[in-house]
């Protein structure tokens, strides 16, 4: 199929597009480039563009025949959503809806949308099911709920096929060690770490270690990348119009933040210094997903099942790229 990857230079996005290639679709990536890589994009496949410019998105969809579109284009950190709502209102809200009206005007109705266990907020049972009921706690959350919302009522309006596909803690890299994690600055815990066994960072500082759970730190869900853009590829194949997905996509299973630690420990022989901080707003205890939706309806089940396989393709990708994407340059 001919698919419009939007985001397609971020890391979901850009893994997910090499596997759409791999598997024989045409990929046009639309990105901004303001957070995403030019050279995580294949050459020529890159169409720079602002969601905000209806006209731009509609003449990438005619241009070249779009039947999908994979939406991964977002702002997506929580801190960030909490100090500043605005940028995530107008980005994930306001040029979402901006897409499915030039997909309305296209005739484009397939459509894949990242969306987050931050929808879920602070749930009170563990593993996460679906049917959980959804209060985000923070902006980021809430503004992916929305579009959550607007595909639900674009599926019975407008004939929309849609999945939703709700992240836990994407990780990892692509095995083949040409894409990977670059955020700048980067927040997100294991790129730090393994910042610290490469001598970047002095520490890694864990957010808080009083939670409610066996060793007081933070537990999260972290699923392999590519595992994730496998379930796209699945929900592709799968996607009916006038219906819609709402899927969990994780492992099951829960680590710490010292577990993290540990892992990148024996994955690196480093020893990574680590000190205490404060909790960092806005972050919940624990999220583990049930998946066993995505398994019955996707036949999807992730191939990364223990966190070490997954450290240890991040590790290759970071220790063979100390400054990200600028290191090929
Ligand atoms: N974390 C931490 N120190 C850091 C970065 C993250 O202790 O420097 C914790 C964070 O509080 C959370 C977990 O690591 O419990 C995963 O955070 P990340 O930002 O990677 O993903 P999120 O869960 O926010 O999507």
């Amino acid at each position: 199929m001919k698919v419009l990857v939007t985001g397609g230079a971020g890391y979901v996005g850009s893994h997910t597009t090499k596997l759409l290639e791999q598997a024989g679709h045409e990929a046009w990536v639309f990105d901004s480039l303001v957070t995403g890589h030019r050279q995580a994009v294949t050459p020529g496949r890159l169409i720079e563009g602002h969601l905000g410019d209806r006209a731009e998105i509609q003449a990438a969809l005619q241009e070249h025949q779009i039947e999908a579109v994979f939406h991964f284009a977002a702002f997506a950190l929580v801190g960030e959503s909490v100090a500043q709502p605005d940028l995530y209102y107008q980005n994930n809200v306001v040029c979402t809806l901006n897409l499915l009206e030039a997909m309305r005007a296209s005739n484009v109705n397939r459509i894949i949308f990242s969306s987050t266990t931050a929808t879920y907020g602070e749930p009170d049972t563990i593993p996460i099911t679906e049917d959980v009921r959804q209060e985000p706690i923070n902006p980021y959350g809430f503004t992916k709920l929305v579009i959550e919302r607007a595909l639900e009522d674009y599926a019975r309006a407008y004939g929309f096929g849609y999945a939703a596909l709700r992240y836990f803690n994407a990780a990892g890299a692509s095995p083949s060690g040409e894409i990977g994690e670059d955020h700048d600055p980067e927040s997100h815990l294991i790129p730090i770490v393994l910042q610290v066994a490469l001598g970047q960072r002095e520490q890694i500082s864990i957010f808080g270690d009083d939670y409610a759970t066996p060793d007081g730190t933070c537990i999260r869900d972290y699923v392999h990348v590519d595992d994730l853009g496998r379930a796209h590829l699945k929900a592709l194949d799968r996607l009916e119009t006038g219906e819609g997905m709402r899927l969990n996509l994780g492992t099951g299973r829960g680590n710490s933040v010292r577990e993290i630690i540990e892992a990148c420990r024996r994955v690196t022989g480093h020893s990574i210094p680590e000190v205490i901080g404060s909790r960092r707003p806005g972050d919940p205890s624990e999220l583990i997903a049930d998946a066993s939706l995505a398994n019955r309806v996707l036949d999807w089940q992730p191939e990364y099942t223990d966190i070490e396989g997954i450290v240890e393709t991040a590790w290759n990708w970071h220790r063979h790229h100390p400054r990200g994407y600028a290191s090929r340059a």
